[in-house]
């Protein structure tokens, strides 16, 4: 992998043979943190964050970041601060965007199965809308803001059928997915919905995927949404706002996305074509906005050698990072100070955490020069890392760090073991 191949190029960056990120030497962050040890740069975010902004300016739009990517408090901060809005997804999320000091007013709340208790919550803080999955949800939300007396802004989530051609677990606008209300049926449901007591229609949205690499797909969903909207305004329920959803990926290998702008001015110029610029434009990108700010650090704990595999144990595991053992994804990992080949031949290694579990690996088949005690970095691991993260095997959490122009900042402590069984209890 050549320098200017890195994911997360050009604040990833080879020097002299060491890996750096925004100014920071990564061999240095783990001598000072230890490992496993997640690193996000901040002026990777915010170029990130910047190339959906300069395409959607100009016209009402809110880019929400879509937080399940990676909901550290330091995380969520730095897009509130770029005025980002933010989709979640849960209760939790809220109060994370609370405690860091945002704005719920920016907030769309997402879900397929929202609590009684999430949704009373959301309410209170004043989320800008729910978007609505199902019948059932709106019912639930028109009786509980109703008895609460207020108005619960409503965005229907359509399922706009369409193959958004990426891993079928993380494909979300299929008829076969439990996501959304079928677009055969969005126009009642919206009847239904301006109906109903305590609830305002504001919008419509969908969310067809992640790690979409194509922006043909979007068109596809794009064109089926305004068709609806044409028609639910034609039966006098106006639509202020179309929320495109997230899902664009990032360059893992050798994938080749569309750039985030070129993505948003696809999108606004096929809205434009068909006579919709007045309406507010909503995006909810994930993994685009952090994936490829962030590492992972470990250490080469073992080396087994062997006759038809070569295993290099490290300190960081599925717990730690799961997308390869649960999505079989391909992640970049390299080697934080580069070995002379001709001292250390390569070898076919593959990199493997701790876990009594064969599936507990983070690549394979990776040709490095090792030895016991090396810092190797999974890259483009900003997203679905920390934020899947879990603590099986009674495994602590890693630390985090974020980097910004030469300076590192620890923004979550690593976790204790006797954290992980604070809350529990003995039986008599
Ligand atoms: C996960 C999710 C997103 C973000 O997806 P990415 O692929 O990370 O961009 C956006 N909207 C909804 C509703 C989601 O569930």
């Amino acid at each position: 992998m050549t320098a200017s191949a890195l994911p997360g190029a050009p604040f990833l960056a080879r020097q002299a043979d060491e890996l750096w990120l925004d100014g920071v030497r990564l061999a240095d962050l783990a001598a000072e943190f230890g490992t496993p040890l997640y690193v996000y740069s901040r002026g990777a975010m915010a170029a990130a964050a910047a190339a959906y902004l300069q395409a959607l300016s100009g016209r009402p739009h809110l880019l929400c970041y879509s937080m399940k990517a990676n909901s550290s408090l330091a995380v969520t901060k730095t897009f509130a601060d770029l005025g980002l809005g933010f989709d979640i997804v849960s209760g939790g999320e809220l109060a994370r965007v609370i405690a860091a000091g945002a704005d719920p007013a920016k907030v769309v709340f997402s879900g397929v199965g929202k609590t009684r208790a999430e949704m009373h919550t959301a309410l209170l803080a004043g989320v800008k809308c729910f978007n609505v999955e199902s019948e059932p949800e709106l019912l639930a939300l028109s009786e509980l803001a109703s008895s609460l007396g207020r108005t619960a802004a409503v965005s229907l989530r359509i399922n706009p059928d369409v193959d958004a051609k990426t891993h079928p677990y993380i494909s979300t606008g299929l008829k076969g997915n439990k996501f959304g209300i079928a677009h055969g049926q969005a126009r009642a449901a919206y009847a239904h919905a301006a109906r109903l007591p305590g609830l305002r229609v504001v919008g419509i949205d969908c969310h067809i995927g992640s790690q979409i690499t194509e922006i043909a797909p979007y068109l596809d969903a794009l064109d089926r949404l305004l068709d609806l909207i044409e028609q639910v305004e034609t039966d006098g329920i106006p639509i202020a706002h179309i929320d495109l959803g997230g899902g664009l990926g990032i360059t893992y290998t050798d994938e080749q996305p569309p750039a985030a702008d070129v993505l948003v001015r696809a999108l606004l110029g096929r809205i434009d074509a068909r006579g919709h610029g007045q309406r507010e434009v909503l995006l909810e990108p994930g993994r685009s906005l952090v994936g490829n700010a962030g590492v992972l650090l470990t250490e080469a704990l073992v080396l087994k050698p062997g006759t038809d595999k070569n295993f290099c144990i490290v300190d960081a595991a599925m717990n730690d990072l799961v997308r390869p053992a649960m999505y079989q994804s391909w992640m970049a990992i390299v080697p934080c100070q580069q070995r002379d080949p001709q001292v250390t031949p390569p070898l076919n290694w593959d990199i493997v955490g701790p876990i009594c579990e064969s599936g507990d690996w983070l690549g394979r088949d990776r040709s490095l020069s090792l030895q016991a005690g090396d810092l190797l970095a999974v890259l483009s691991a900003g997203a679905y890392g920390m934020a899947m993260a879990s603590n099986y095997n009674t495994r602590p959490r890693a630390a985090e760090v974020m980097v910004a122009a030469g300076r590192a900042m620890l923004i979550r402590r690593r976790e204790e073991v006797a954290d992980l069984f604070r809350d529990e209890l003995l039986p008599d």
